[in-house]
């Protein structure tokens, strides 16, 4: 794949070009079988230890303990699990911190089950930063933070302190990015289109403590968390394909040092583009007003004129950096950075920033 443009879109998003390869030659012949990943039935041992697997690292990866947590590899997107987990779980009340659309959007879901509190929001600041000192109301179902905000490139750096209460967290687009302690949260879900792998399959990771103790009974079977658990993502037919290629990339992403060295690498991108935006002050305006909240994942800022953004835009494209342009809602420039952006892209990045600075100014 010698071809390959330099790939900051925000999700669908770059994935390692070793797993593209490995997912290649398992479409026109899955382990030897003879036949497609496609075209083979999702009970077959080949298959089976494929989802066997991923479950298994992923929560290596996480350092998580298998007879205390559930890895599931559901469909509906993360936007499912907005009504899902309400659903499951939301008795009387639910804690929902606002830091941006998709975070909204899950509060809007959990509405429609029983009480929310909106317990901080940082609408009001253009969601420009991650609220702080927050005061939770000690008794919730559980409280919901969205980890990273994609659109507007803020992150939670440190987890947020919520005594016994579960803590819900939405990391659609920084899960597995760094070292974290998932044993804090009671569920994770991510949609794999971001960082873990191709649309159609939402990682999910579950307390089972928690499910057998509060989830609720009288659920339809697919909406229901208990029946994907006991089934072990078998209940019905899985996503095949995105679940082979996002076991592949748990597998790439253990070759590559664990969330350690991930981490590390993540950081240094990111650094090369922040050091850019900070280099050119009044000329790159840095969207995130917080420093210390931006995102190792979506580095968001503006420049003085939409015209002057279409033709950055407009540059990196004929330079092969694809993805730029801000999210429709809020415009300006977002060059989204997940694990398999390689360093080489974003010192591409940073350099034409300089260059663009000085044709500009
Ligand atoms: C992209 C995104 C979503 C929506 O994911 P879908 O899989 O398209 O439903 C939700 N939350 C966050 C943080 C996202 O980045």
């Amino acid at each position: 794949m010698s071809a390959r443009a330099h790939n900051f879109f925000a999700g669908p998003a770059v994935l390692p070009v070793s797993v593209l390869e490995e997912t290649s030659q398992a479409v026109a012949n899955f382990a030897n079988t003879g036949v497609s990943l496609m075209e083979i039935s999702h009970r077959s041992k080949e298959f089976e230890a494929v989802m066997n697997e991923a479950q298994v690292d992923a929560l290596a990866l996480m350092k998580l303990y298998p007879d205390e947590y559930s890895v599931l590899f559901l469909g509906g997107g993360a936007s499912m699990q907005f009504a899902m987990i309400p659903m499951n779980f939301l008795v009387t009340k639910a804690d929902y911190v606002n830091t941006g659309e998709w975070a909204t959007k899950a509060g809007k879901e959990a509405r429609l089950f029983g009480q929310v509190n909106e317990v901080a929001s940082s609408e009001a600041d253009k969601f420009n930063h991650i609220p702080k000192n927050i005061k939770f109301s000690g008794d919730a179902d559980y409280v919901h933070i969205t980890t990273n905000n994609t659109i507007y490139g803020t992150e939670w750096k440190s987890t947020p302190d919520v005594g016994t209460v579960p803590l819900v967290a939405d990391m659609s687009s920084d899960m597995l990015s760094r070292e974290m302690d998932f044993s804090k949260y009671s569920l994770i879900y991510a949609g794999a289109q971001k960082n873990l792998g191709p649309a159609g399959v939402t990682m999910v990771v579950i307390r089972k403590a928690w499910l057998e103790a509060k989830a609720k009974k009288d659920l339809p079977s697919m909406l229901k968390y208990a029946t994907h658990v006991k089934n072990s993502s078998m209940y019905n037919t899985p996503p095949v394909l995105p679940v082979y290629v996002l076991g592949r990339t748990l597998k790439w992403i253990m070759k590559e040092g664990g969330l350690g060295a991930i981490q590390k690498r993540n950081e240094a991108k990111a650094k090369l583009i922040y050091d850019a935006i900070d280099a050119c002050p009044g000329f790159y305006k840095g969207a995130v007003a917080a420093k210390e909240d931006r995102s190792l994942m979506n580095i968001t800022w503006n420049l003085s004129t939409t015209e002057l953004e279409d033709k950055f835009v407009a540059e990196a494209k004929a330079k092969k950096m694809l993805g730029l342009k801000g999210h429709r809602s809020v415009g300006g420039i977002r060059a989204s950075v997940y694990n398999a952006c390689p360093m080489e892209s974003a010192e591409a990045l940073a350099t034409f920033m300089a260059e663009f600075f000085k044709a500009n100014q």
